[in-house]
């Protein structure tokens, strides 16, 4: 089965509106045309509303990089679905590392993001990926055997040919160490085996599985010629337009 790449920025806290247009201003003109995979920005919520018109009518699609599960509430600096769906934004990361280190997000909560985002039509990204010392005491599938299996609970055959998924080891998000391709094409298969188990074969063929942490342009191609990686989530090389254009090209 083939599954169209997707290559997605992960800005972060980086960038104030200004500098996102000039990014796209740079960034435009070099993937041009280019449609063999998916590309898609995620920037800071309060660059959304730059990005997006400056990438109408490109091949450029724009997610954001957090959200609420609720549609509305008495949720003090969060922000809704409903407000991404209005500002023209496509795609969501959800339960992203550093939303699980630094502000507590849970499974569960990843769990409910995840229905959310299927309810609103935005295409989730759900991040999973084990911690060194997780990996170290050999605990890497077990992990993610439970971080996808939580996410996907409830989830029906029928809404998860939506989702994306982001392989990325805790270990190798901005330290400059990535997994080996063949070991993040491993973890891919017990993640996509897993996903089979759960909804079915065709299902588990159909979802992309991308790969995140330190990928940097001299080494995505060997990460991305791995059949089981289906794109990749970038940091750090994708804050700058032309490395991140020659990840997309690679
Ligand atoms: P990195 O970040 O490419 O800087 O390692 C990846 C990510 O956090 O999604």
């Amino acid at each position: 089965m083939s599954r169209k790449p997707l290559i997605a920025a992960n800005w972060k806290m980086y960038k104030t509106p200004a500098q996102a247009q000039e990014f796209v201003s740079a960034f435009l003109p070099l993937v041009a045309g280019h449609d063999r995979d998916e590309i898609v920005l995620c920037p800071s919520d309060t660059s959304l509303a730059a990005v997006i018109p400056a990438v109408a009518g490109s091949n450029i699609a724009v997610g954001g990089q957090n959200m609420h599960f609720a549609d509305e509430g008495a949720y003090t600096g969060e922000t809704s679905p409903l407000m991404l769906n209005a500002i023209g934004a496509t795609h969501i990361l959800i339960g992203h590392s550093e939303r699980r280190q630094y502000f507590n997000e849970t499974d569960e909560m990843v769990n409910k993001k995840l229905a959310t985002a299927l309810k609103h039509k935005l295409t989730p990204i759900v991040c999973i990926g084990e911690v060194l010392a997780e990996r170290e005491a050999g605990h890497t599938d077990e992990v993610l055997r439970k971080q996808i299996t939580l996410a996907l609970t409830g989830v029906t055959p029928e809404d998860a040919e939506a989702i994306v998924v982001a392989y990325e080891p805790v270990w190798a998000i901005g330290t400059g160490k990535t997994a080996t391709p063949e070991m993040a094409a491993e973890a891919h298969l017990l993640i996509r085996s897993e996903i089979a188990r759960r909804l079915g074969r065709n299902i588990a063929d159909s979802i992309r599985i991308l790969y995140g942490g330190s990928v940097k342009p001299d080494n995505a191609t060997a990460l991305l010629n791995q059949p089981e990686i289906d794109g990749a989530l970038v940091g750090g090389a994708s804050l700058d337009p032309n490395s991140f254009a020659k990840i997309v090209k690679y």
